[in-house]
């Protein structure tokens, strides 16, 4: 008996599988790993010596689930499918595919001899729930080894078995939670939840996993027992109907009804608990069947796993240029986003060089530091230890000359042309030829701004988000003049600190601001038209933004807003802003002091309980204040298209060229959400007629600025 994927090793009577696919780092469920797990059952049921089985993993990791590229393939073919031989057999066709890893597994849970799962490293999706078929688990207690099922973040829900076993296993809203949260969990949780039976330290899993089959061995789930009970009792009970009710509330609270992997994963539940386990195992294959040809799991898949995996690995790093090393940079401010990328890059193993004009800006810059990391200490996520090693490595200065050997300088000072200028060439005389010199400024032109060093080449922009230790997207710029070397540089930077990279050319807001920009100014002139504050915000939402535009511009701040609203009209003249815009912004800056969130007073109230509310005097201040004037399908829409439009236009003007960027970048960017796969693959999830038809609608009642780029039309 042979397998690829299996190295096999018995110990007396029992027979251990060691997982370890080849020429993968990580092992993953295919095609042919299902194969080999048939063949095992079958051997192991065959084989009248070997009295049980234990599956463990060679690799360091134990699985990381379900190859998603697989599944892209199978809706693939489920569409060639119906165009061959029609809905009807496609159908059929498709539900015995998707739902065969969950019968393979049933298959385990009833074969007659006992399996157990040794968990070391990640264990994730469709490898869990092979362990959670396994009648033992026993899993590692250290820092690495994570159990979960997170198919749920990329539009998928735990379709071969995860859902029916999970419910099983624990209290229905204690298992809504992990599966609609689709968080890992360390040993200890998944003990306390009851996911895994046994946890260990200093002993291999497998020792324990076979002392399990020699001594105890059975080989009976607990929900094929005649004496089962689901842990939270009936759902029509009182008890389930306590959780039910609540339930659904935040489901609609937390997705709007925007993602039906979340919706399967409530259903499944629900109705999986109130019929034998078989048959709750077909409900959820069913489900699964629905969603994995969803247009949201199809958009989520590609954008969430394999482009942002793509960007991740170095898609757009220039080839020929060998990998840099990056050990010490500098990072010259140490205000808000100073101080972030300096922890990240701390945080990372990474030198860092933290200056600002006085001690006292550097030690507030640290003191903010040490506050996050003490929080890291305080969840248990580091130790005293760990915390000291990081913070010792970055130094606070007020002088140039610490930085003559870094590898790489960010400025984060004021967004002032001039104090950037003078920064910029402080820096230059200070640091060698090589090194490359970036600029994490949200407005200017980086092609300007390389006047200021010597090699234009090697300037290039990094554009982080806030907050930055939160945010996973950094925007790359290229200047005019940026060489391949300092991209390079500047994409090994990020990989270090463990980000997303998109490189985009160089222009006014780049690529993320352009499109944010958008979207808050859409929430302005709705409220200049009269739409209610409430309904802004709401609206918002359902269509899957996670903060309205009002509160948005609060968090980045109303003065902000009325500045580079100004900066813009100086710079291009009257006509590039809106005037109703200007007149709020003014209205709200100049007439009324309200700066957002920083002095607590913006669209919203800021109380002192932490709490906000909107500001009473807004809806004095709209003409209309009626919600029934005004249609909330085309509010949804406007939040939407006016991203999506700028997106286009972004691509259409070459600004960014890879539509995988723009996709990646809108959803870890701001925030564009992602069950529509991104700004671009928003037109896929709409279908182009009809994204077209929709903005032509848009334009004729709102103006110009829904006006569909020729690059689309003629696409
Ligand atoms: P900030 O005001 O919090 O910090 C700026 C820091 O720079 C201050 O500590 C200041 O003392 C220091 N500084 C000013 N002049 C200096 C000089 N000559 N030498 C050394 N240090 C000097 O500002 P911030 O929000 O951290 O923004 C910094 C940069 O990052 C700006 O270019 C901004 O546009 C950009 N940015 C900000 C955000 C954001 O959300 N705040 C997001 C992306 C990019």
């Amino acid at each position: 008996m042979t397998f690829k994927n299996f190295e096999i090793e018995y110990d007396k009577n029992i027979l251990v599988a060691y997982w370890n696919t080849p020429d993968r780092s990580m092992n993953v469920i295919d095609k042919n790993v299902m194969d080999e797990l048939d063949k095992l059952i079958y051997h192991v049921v065959e084989d009248e010596s070997v009295k049980g089985c234990v599956i463990a993993s060679r690799k360091k990791d134990f699985s990381g689930g379900a190859d998603l590229s697989l599944l892209e393939e199978s809706k693939r073919q489920y569409d060639k499918a119906v165009a061959e031989q029609g809905e009807e057999a496609a159908n059929i066709w498709f539900f015995e595919d998707s739902s065969r890893l969950s019968r393979i597994y049933r298959r385990i849970e009833t074969c007659g001899k006992p399996f157990a799962a040794a968990i070391h490293g990640v264990c994730l999706g469709g490898s869990f729930e092979l362990a959670l078929a396994c009648h033992h688990r026993v899993m590692v207690a250290d820092k690495r080894t994570k159990v979960g099922l997170p198919e749920v973040k990329v539009g998928l829900f735990p379709g071969a078995g995860g859902t029916t076993r999970v419910s099983r296993l624990m209290e229905t809203d204690q298992a809504l939670q992990f599966l609609l949260k689709g968080n890992p969990v360390d040993a200890n949780k998944a003990l306390k939840m009851n996911l895994v039976h046994e946890i260990c330290a200093d002993i291999d899993p497998v020792v324990l996993a076979k002392q399990w089959i020699e001594s105890k061995g059975d080989a009976v789930a607990p929900w094929d027992k005649k004496d089962f009970k689901n842990p939270s009792g009936k759902v029509f009970s009182p008890k389930g109907m306590m959780v039910w009710p609540a339930a659904n509330a935040l489901y609609r609270k937390e997705t709007y009804n925007n993602y039906p992997g979340a919706r399967a994963i409530l259903t499944g539940v629900y109705e999986g608990l109130q019929v034998p386990f078989d048959l709750a195992l077909k409900i959820e294959s069913r489900l699964f069947a629905n969603v994995l040809r969803s247009k949201e799991a199809e958009a989520m898949i590609r954008t969430l796993f394999l482009s942002k995996n793509e960007l991740d690995k170095g898609a757009r790093r220039p080839e020929e240029i060998p990998p840099t090393s990056i050990k010490k940079i500098g990072v010259i401010g140490a205000g808000l986003m100073g101080a972030g990328i300096a922890y990240v890059s701390a945080q990372n193993g990474l030198d860092v060089v933290l200056l600002d004009t006085t001690m006292e800006k550097v030690e507030a810059g640290k003191e903010s530091i040490n506050k996050l990391v003490s929080k890291q200490v305080s969840r248990g996520k580091l130790s005293e230890d760990e915390k000291n090693t990081l913070l010792s490595r970055i130094e606070g200065t007020m002088y140039y000359n610490s930085l003559k050997d870094v590898d790489l300088v960010i400025e984060a000072v004021f967004e002032d042309r001039a104090v950037k200028e003078g920064v910029l060439k402080t820096v230059q005389e200070v640091v060698g030829l090589n090194t490359i010199i970036a600029s994490n400024t949200s407005t200017l032109p980086i092609t300007s701004l390389a006047d200021n060093v010597t090699d234009a080449g090697k300037f290039i922009g990094i554009h982080f988000f806030s907050p930055v230790d939160k945010m996973m997207l950094v925007e790359i710029i290229k200047g005019e003049k940026t060489n391949n070397f300092a991209v390079a540089t500047a994409l090994d930077f990020v990989r270090i600190i463990k980000k997303t990279p998109i490189v985009v050319n160089d222009s006014r807001g780049f690529y993320a601001n352009r499109c944010v920009l958008n979207y808050v100014l859409e929430g302005h002139l709705m409220f200049a038209e009269g739409v209610p504050p409430a309904m802004i915000e709401n609206c918002a939402k359902m269509a899957g933004m996670p903060v309205g535009p009002l509160a948005l511009n609060d968090e980045v701040g109303i003065d902000l807003g009325w500045k580079i609203l100004q900066a813009t009209k100086k710079d291009l003249g009257s006509d590039a802003v809106n005037p109703k815009q200007e007149e709020i912004l003014y209205w709200m800056v100049e007439s009324y002091g309200r700066h957002g969130k920083k002095n607590g007073k913006g669209f919203y109230d800021y109380h002192e309980d932490g709490k906000k509310s909107l500001w009473p005097k807004l809806s004095t201040m709209c003409p209309n204040v009626n919600s029934q004037f005004f249609d909330a399908e085309e509010l949804k829409n406007r939040f939407l298209f006016t991203q999506s439009l700028e997106a286009l236009r972004t691509m259409q003007e070459g600004i960014v060229t890879d539509q995988r960027e723009a996709d990646v970048g809108s959803i870890f960017g701001f925030g564009f959400p992602p069950f529509t796969g991104g700004t671009i693959s928003f037109v896929d999830y709409i279908g182009k007629d009809n994204f077209i038809q929709i903005a032509n609608e848009l334009e004729k009642k709102f103006g110009p600025r829904f006006e569909v780029p020729k690059s689309l039309r003629e696409h």
